[in-house]
């Protein structure tokens, strides 16, 4: 039978039990030239059902060779590792499709929802009034604060458009979905001000303030700053606290992004690195990134909860037929069919408690701790990065990091990326998967060691 759930089912299990057997032993899948790919795997369409026994042989050889973002050698993304009753909590998401628009279609999930966003609310001390809404990633978190932060600025933006000059703040080390936003918003790419960062790739403030000022006599409008916590390369926070005094004297919504960093919110030992937070007028992170919870979740909270549906609310009669705003999720988001982002979450923190994630975040950071020792006390290492970071940026040797980490893909050996912060190039290790122990980051090193060792001759070398 072509249609069969639960023969299906059967299917999925057999197949996850394979792949996590292969992760053991295969960490990073065989990489595919991309010129080979179609030959390697049949992922042709066709007029033609497929026969079951190869369509079976087929979805099997596709899983298996697609890159395992869990496994202990995966350090490419912010994300990586997977959190068991996350992934249960997601997988019956799928089951239960509902959308988040109305309570009439979510019921409890909307609850489930709102449970988390007013614990988080909570956590970073803003006012009861707060609300929040689950965007598809950072980057719509980012965008939705854009256009709050512009329609609290002026009412009339939002039916007539931009008419005077509006202007946005950013670091130069912010992610770049800032720019993206600027553009989608009306606001435009060459209205972002980009501010230079101190040497810890931090805002620096004085600028900030010299910019603004500038702005101000030039008769720009300065609306928004963006301000993050846990920069996408070095994971530096920038100063909140004296942001936000300057957002205060001009009059400027802050925007705190920490799809990165953020999580240091469950944490009372690193929870200084957001000092000030609940001084913001919004805030977004990431679980998907560092908490082992599956793609994607992003929460953004606002200080005040109604400034939400203000830019987002729509009328739609065939969709808001029962119930009010408040459990009408909706009024507070981009979409209109919008997946259950929120219940994976909730499985993991209702199950481990705020005391679990807490001992998550705190482990990474011990984690962190750890491979930048290693690549102190080794003095073939050379560091760029710095303490209360998750991100561990350096070099080995004299060996050419962009080369490196491509021949480590390459012979499938690690997952690893590289970053710039000002113009110096390193490899960034980022230790976000909270499954991993010291064993495995101690690993990563030697698995290094060995290659370079192994492959000198291959290996491309930067000269000092
Ligand atoms: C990852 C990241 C984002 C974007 O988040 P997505 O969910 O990937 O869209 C935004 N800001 C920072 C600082 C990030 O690290």
């Amino acid at each position: 039978m072509l249609n069969n759930i639960k023969e299906d089912l059967k299917l999925f299990n057999e197949i996850v039990d394979n792949f996590l057997e292969d992760e053991k032993t295969t960490p990073i899948s065989k990489s595919i030239k991309i010129k080979d790919l179609y030959n390697k795997i049949d992922l042709s369409l066709s007029d033609e059902p497929s026969i079951q026994t190869e369509f079976k042989q087929t979805l099997k050889k596709l899983v298996l060779s697609t890159p395992k973002s869990s496994s202990k050698m995966f350090f490419n993304q912010l994300f990586g590792g997977r959190h068991s009753k996350a992934v249960l909590g997601d997988l019956l998401a799928v089951m239960l499709n509902n959308s988040m628009a109305t309570y009439k279609i979510s019921g409890p999930q909307a609850a489930v929802e709102k449970e988390i966003l007013s614990k988080v609310c909570e956590l970073i001390k803003y006012p009861k009034s707060a609300g929040g809404t689950f965007p598809t990633g950072g980057s719509m978190s980012n965008f939705m604060s854009l256009i709050i932060a512009r329609d609290q600025k002026s009412k009339d933006i939002i039916n007539k458009g931009f008419k005077q000059k509006f202007v946005a703040y950013s670091s130069e080390e912010s992610h770049y979905s800032v720019a993206k936003n600027a553009s989608f918003s009306g606001l435009g790419k060459n209205n972002v001000r980009y501010i230079k960062c101190n040497s810890f790739g931090q805002l620096d403030t004085i600028s900030l303030e010299n910019q603004i000022r500038e702005d101000i006599t030039n008769d720009c409008i300065p609306f928004y700053i963006n301000a993050t916590a846990g920069t996408t390369v070095l994971c530096a926070f920038d100063n909140i606290d004296e942001i936000s005094r300057i957002c205060k004297k001009y009059s400027i919504w802050l925007h705190v992004d920490g799809a990165f960093g953020g999580s240091v919110i469950f944490t009372d030992k690193y929870k200084d690195l957001v000092k000030g937070v609940e001084k913001s007028d919004s805030f977004c992170f990431n679980a998907h990134k560092t908490l082992g919870v599956p793609l994607s979740t992003s929460i953004l909270v606002v200080r005040e909860s109604k400034m939400i549906s203000d830019s987002f609310k729509n009328n739609a009669s065939y969709l808001y037929q029962t119930h009010d705003i408040d459990y009408n999720l909706g009024y507070n988001s981009f979409e209109c069919g919008r997946r259950n982002n929120a219940l994976k979450f909730w499985t993991m923190w209702k199950s481990i408690g705020t005391k679990g994630i807490c001992n998550i975040i705190n482990h990474e950071f011990d984690l962190a701790d750890y491979a930048r020792s290693y690549t102190i006390i080794n003095k073939d290492y050379t560091l760029y990065s710095f303490e209360k970071s998750l991100s561990i940026c350096f070099n080995y040797k004299n060996y050419d990091p962009i080369d490196l980490c491509t021949k480590l893909y390459e012979k499938n050996k690690i997952m690893v990326g590289f970053g710039y912060f000002r113009k110096q190039c390193f490899i960034r290790l980022v230790t976000i998967n909270g499954e991993n122990s010291k064993s495995e980051i101690l690993e990563f090193f030697k698995t290094l060691e060995v290659f370079c060792q192994q492959y000198d001759q291959d290996l491309k070398k930067i000269s000092n």
